[in-house]
């Protein structure tokens, strides 16, 4: 122990006050950084609602009144709890007789009204959807109901944390969601086989879209740049949707992230990862034991292929069970073996694409528990795929180096303050 820690730390908050509309939490597995946590609690919280409605009735008071819904709430049971008069509650319903939404409202959701002090009901907003705003207003004697598509206010988020027993363990940790986890394994797909590769002690920060109505999180968006440290070696992946739409992950100088050939036939998720906390390799036999990699994972998990290509084999093949072979850019081909079934559409001669199913994780052949045998062929004989150079990427459309470079620095200046709230801890 020393005082550098602390003085890591000092700099890396003065560097996120440079970045106010940056909500921090640094996760690192163990306990949270309070410090860092504060930050995170004073970022502003703005609402999206539309500029407050003068009242223009003539009450004496109006209120501001918000009611959360429950199972089995109806409208005019709400528009009671918020002392909206009779009179007002029958006009409310009139009106909103043609809106379903507001006929179905969804438990969990509120909806917020303006109300008078004699029980007028100056305006009502409710939140049918992430992205839908209902809205009724007086007019004269009754109420208008409109229905708009509103703009959640959208807020990078940057999470970061270290491995300690698996990809989702730590990222639960770090609070970041499932489905940005997986695009986050995803992302690195070409560059790291997440079943095989990953080590306690390994990094990784992400920052995604989160979208907030009111202050509150109602959905997350892309991931818009990732770094994994994968046993020493940094990976970086930023986001870039060009002007012509088409979007990716690359480099941070400019090369893509897609290669001719994953790194694994298993999607990596919550249900395929094959880890618990605990145990951490969830490979049964080394490449050199059997010419292939075994991916123990569900019978049933998906089985995708590695590279664009067509097939050659599909059916059963003695201790292999039921079996697919693909062939790829010459000279490489790759088998999959001890399938439960096939992928739809996998028969002699199709063509197939980089990710698309090819089967599903079964227990066919010579087997002891279910599992995925992958062979990488190079000229027909199995080879290890880990030591060989593989086709690479295309770098970036040269007329869009300038945009993305303008739009990856300051992605990358994040990553590299997520790396340092890390090392601060980790020291
Ligand atoms: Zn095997």
């Amino acid at each position: 122990m020393n005082n550098r820690p602390h003085a890591v730390r000092k700099r890396v908050i003065l560097a996120l006050a440079t970045l106010p509309f940056f909500g921090v939490v640094a996760a690192f597995g163990i306990a949270p950084d309070t410090t860092i946590e504060q930050m995170e609690s004073s970022t502003v919280v703005e609402t999206v609602m539309p500029p407050e409605i003068q009242a223009t009735d003539s009450g004496v008071f109006d209120f501001w009144r918000e009611e959360r819904i429950s199972r089995g709430d109806t409208l005019p049971g709400l528009l009671t709890r918020m002392d909206v008069d009779a009179d007002d509650i029958q006009g409310v319903m009139a009106a909103a007789r043609q809106n379903s939404a507001l006929g179905r409202l969804a438990s969990g959701r509120t909806v917020l009204a303006r109300v008078t002090s004699g029980g007028s009901l100056m305006l009502l907003r409710y939140m049918a959807s992430d992205d839908t705003l209902i809205s009724v207003e007086r007019v004269g004697d009754g109420f208008r109901v409109a229905e708009q598509a509103i703009q959640p206010e959208m807020r990078p988020i940057m999470r970061s944390g270290t491995i300690q027993g698996s990809l989702f363990g730590a990222t639960d940790a770090a609070d970041v969601p499932d489905r940005i986890a997986s695009a986050m394994a995803e992302a690195f797909s070409g560059e790291i086989d997440f079943h095989r590769d990953l080590r306690r002690g390994d990094q990784f920060s992400v920052v995604y879209e989160a979208f907030y109505v009111d202050g509150r999180l109602v959905r997350t968006g892309r991931l818009l740049a990732a770094e994994f440290i994968n046993q020493g070696k940094t990976h970086q992946a930023i986001y870039f949707q060009d002007p012509q739409g088409r979007e990716g992950y690359y480099t941070a100088d400019g090369q893509s992230l897609k290669r001719a050939f994953l790194k694994s036939p298993m999607p990596f998720d919550r249900v395929s990862s094959g880890f618990t906390t605990r145990r951490f390799h969830p490979v049964l036999q080394t490449w050199r034991s059997h010419k292939g990699i075994d991916y123990a994972a569900p019978t049933g998990t998906p089985v995708r292929a590695v590279a664009d290509g067509a097939v050659t084999f599909v059916g059963t093949q003695g201790g292999y069970g039921n079996l697919v072979v693909l062939n790829h850019q010459r000279p490489y081909s790759t088998a999959y073996a001890h399938l439960s079934r096939f992928g739809s559409g996998i028969r002699n001669g199709a063509r197939v694409s980089q990710g698309q199913i090819i089967g599903y994780v079964g227990c066919t052949g010579l087997c002891t528990g279910p599992h995925l045998h992958y062979e990488f062929r190079v000229n027909g004989e199995q080879r290890d795929p880990l030591a060989m150079k593989l086709p690479t990427s295309l770098p970036l459309d040269a007329r869009y180096r300038a945009l993305f470079a303008e739009q990856a620095q300051p992605m990358v200046t994040r990553l590299e303050l997520l790396r340092g709230t890390n090392l601060a801890r980790m020291d």
